[in-house]
């Protein structure tokens, strides 16, 4: 009886406390857009490890999101900084979406300053191929660089400072092709990068041009629509990013970072980059103790899988998760997931993996 009755006052406790409110709250304690997904990449070589996007839209361009929003979806989605981009030469809102050709990032960088977010002044030299597009990222006025000749509206660029990025070179047409005007522009030390992945597609012959002219690899979202529209939230992929290894959390440690290439590329659990920066990235991210005489223990500690082969056998170790394996066989440790070129995959020598054992 007892029992009953405490069963009955406490369904009433339940009961009062829910219908004393008019709006009941209490299971919503933050909004779901105060909540950030970490991405988690271990700092290597004594760099911090930056994830950030270099390429995106917003209404004052071509694409459908306010400028503030672009720094609300970047930091839910674990960021440390992105880049407005907008076309200097296409802007279908202008009619109605007011301000000049800096005007979203003035938006974008008074929002970021308010939120502890990194905001780079950016634009889109949008042109057709040859040329194609160009970001010109650092600058502090896009509007002197509205000029009919793109060659001298890079020049405008570079004399404010800016590291150009050649944007998608496999878009429109599927085909990369380097043109002679980009191998003048790299000969002249007027291209520091390019994206060897846009938004969801690759350019697998951009990472050997990565290591022919000295260039950084990036991977960027070209973002026009929401990003959880076009990768998903939570449950959905990893949006691309361009990691940075930098020297501090600042835009000055971005800017000394891709000025030096100190960048790679991540999408799909796909890397590109450079073995100076692959190599630390995987040793740092997979944990190894020994078990037993031929058995070990792999921790993935990071966000990005990793696939490797050794001796014609595979593992898999995915994130986040402890893997148990035999001791791999001599020979090299084949990275299948991270490139170094378009045909060259990361391979380190077996005496890393030895000399932890
Ligand atoms: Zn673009």
């Amino acid at each position: 009886m007892k029992r009953v009755l405490l069963s009955f006052v406490m369904a009433l406790m339940c009961c009062t406390g829910a219908m004393g409110q008019n709006v009941n709250k209490i299971y919503m304690p933050q909004s779901i857009g105060d909540v950030r997904q970490e991405v988690v990449i271990p700092d290597v070589a004594g760099y911090k490890v930056l994830k950030c996007d270099f390429h995106i839209h917003t209404v004052f361009s071509d694409g459908y999101v306010w400028p503030t929003m672009r720094l609300e979806e970047a930091w839910q989605e674990g960021l440390d900084a992105i880049a407005i981009t907008d076309h200097i030469e296409y802007r279908p809102f202008k009619k109605v979406v007011v301000g000049d050709l800096n005007e979203s990032f003035k938006i974008a960088k008074k929002h970021g300053d308010g939120m502890g977010f990194i905001v780079i002044q950016g634009t889109e030299i949008t042109r057709k191929k040859p040329l194609g597009h160009l970001n010109a990222l650092f600058i502090n006025d896009a509007n002197v660089m509205d000029v009919e000749d793109p060659l001298v509206a890079i020049d405008k660029a570079l004399e404010q400072g800016a590291f150009i990025l050649w944007n998608h070179p496999g878009w429109p047409d599927d085909k990369s092709t380097l043109y002679p005007v980009h191998e003048e522009l790299l000969k002249a030390n007027k291209i520091h990068a390019v994206e060897v992945l846009n938004h969801k597609e690759y350019y697998p012959v951009a990472f050997d041009w990565c290591n022919q002219y000295g260039i950084a690899p990036m991977a960027n979202t070209d973002i026009h629509d929401l990003v959880s529209g076009d990768y998903g939230w939570g449950g959905g992929k990893m949006r691309p990013m361009t990691l940075v290894f930098a020297t501090e959390r600042s835009e000055k440690g971005i800017k000394e970072a891709l000025f030096a290439r100190r960048t790679a590329a991540l999408f799909d659990g796909k890397l590109v980059g450079k073995a100076e920066y692959l190599m630390p990235l995987v040793q740092a991210s997979l944990k190894i103790r020994r078990i037993g005489e031929r058995t070990i223990e792999v921790t993935n500690i990071s966000d990005i899988p990793f696939e490797m082969t050794n001796g014609g056998k595979l593992y898999l170790f995915p994130c986040h998760k402890t893997v148990r394996i035999g001791i791999p066989k001599e020979g090299a440790l084949v990275f299948e997931n991270c490139f170094v070129g378009m045909k060259q995959k990361l391979s380190i020598p077996f005496e890393w993996w030895s000399s932890i054992l």
